[in-house]
Parts: C-alpha cells; structure tokens; sequence
C-alpha cells in the first residue's frame, strides 16, 4: 500500500492547526504539526514531509519567512502560507521566499484543502517543457528548457509561477488575456487563486524584467504582452 503523504503543518495557534490537521487527515493526509520554525524544520527533515503549511507569525527567534527562505535554500518542497495580513502577500510569494500559495486568516478549512491537492497535483505532473525552444518577450528570451529568462545575454532570477507565467504570455504574444486566462493557463483550470494572486505576479516580472517586457495593462481586461 502506498504511504500516505506527510505535511507538516508549523502553526503556534493550537487551533487552527487541529483545524487543518482534521481537514487534512479526513483526507487521508498524514499530519506532522510543530509549534515553532526549529521544531518545523527538523520534522521536514525527519519525517520526509511532501508539503508544508506554515505560518508567517511564529514565536521564537525564526518566524514563518525565515522558515520558508531556508526550506528554499534546502529544496523545492512545496510551501503553503498562513497570513494574517494583506501586506505580508508580495514577500511571502515573490522570489525572496518563493512559496508556491497563501491563504489569508481566515481561511476556509475546505479551500486550503483543495489548494494543497492543487499543489501537490502541480507538483506531481509531467514536466511541461517536453520541447527545448526559447521564445521571446521583448527583449526578454525565455528558455522554457532550462527555465531561464535573459534580457542581454545575462539570467535573470525568477520565482517558478514567475517563469509560468512568463512563458504563458510568451506564448500567447498580442492576446489581451484576462486574469481568469491567466490563472486557467498557469495555474491550471482547478486553481482557487484569486486574481490578486495573477497581479502579484505580474508586478515582480515588471520589477525584475523592466522595460525589457512590454507588458501592457489592458484597462478593464487583464494583460497583453506586446
Ligand atoms: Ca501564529
């Protein structure tokens, strides 16, 4: 029989973790919890976690971004976060943590669950870069082989939904694409994503790829590359 998978859920709030941790399990998860980021690192480590769920108000010395930033530096595990607040939103997705989702406090137990099955299914897919082309953005090449986006020759970082979403536009050159599209075509159809998440994204390509990607904002609509 197959094992189920283990998610480690770092959450000091005794209940909200026994929330997610019911939700999870009457799913079939297996549920690790930790009160802190020390104890949260160690039981990834240990336990052969698939996913963790972590919250960025933690006690102690590490709190919920710390975490995240060195689970990043260790692997690609994926990394659902719990925020409190709205401004906490672009840190906790954007290149510097690198976390694959968040949801808001509070949260439906039903809706993380889906977004963890969401991620996980994302996770386990095929590799969608069968081919090995390099597009182009402006002036921006995007290698969808080696992931790379490069303006003059030179890489330029950027997190794994930002070079999804990249390559998507890439793809779609001269299209206005609304940000329903946009989340279908990179996210998947069976995201629940907001659009807020689809303007996140967009905002760190325009910070890090600057007029290099010809991004234009299509009042009322989405985006249109080009
Ligand atoms: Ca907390």
């Amino acid at each position: 029989m197959k094992e189920p998978p283990t998610i480690v859920v770092i959450e000091d709030d005794p209940n909200i973790a026994d929330l997610v941790d019911m939700y999870l399990r009457q799913e079939g998860f297996r549920v690790i919890q930790a009160e802190h980021g020390e104890g949260g690192l160690s039981a990834v480590r240990d336990q052969r976690a698939r996913m963790v769920i972590l919250d960025v108000g933690l006690p102690g010395g590490m709190d919920g971004l710390e975490v995240c930033r060195r689970l990043r530096a260790q692997s690609d595990i994926p990394v659902l976060m719990l925020t409190a607040r709205d401004g906490e939103i672009d840190r906790v997705l954007g290149l510097e943590l690198g976390a694959d989702d968040y949801v808001t406090k509070p949260f439906s137990p039903r809706e993380l669950v889906a977004r963890v099955k969401a991620i996980l299914r994302r996770a386990d897919g095929p590799s969608r870069d069968p081919g090995g082309d390099v597009l182009l953005a402006g002036d921006v090449e995007v290698d969808t082989a080696r992931r790379e986006a490069r303006v003059g020759g030179q890489v330029v970082a950027l997190a794994a939904r930002e070079f999804d979403l990249l390559r998507f536009l890439a793809e779609n050159p001269g299209l206005a694409l609304n940000r329903q599209q946009l989340l279908d075509g990179v996210w998947g159809a069976d995201w629940y994503g907001d659009a807020r998440t689809v303007d996140v994204h967009v905002r760190q390509l325009r910070k890090k790829l600057g007029d290099a990607l010809p991004l234009a904002t299509v009042w009322g609509i989405g985006y249109r590359l080009g």
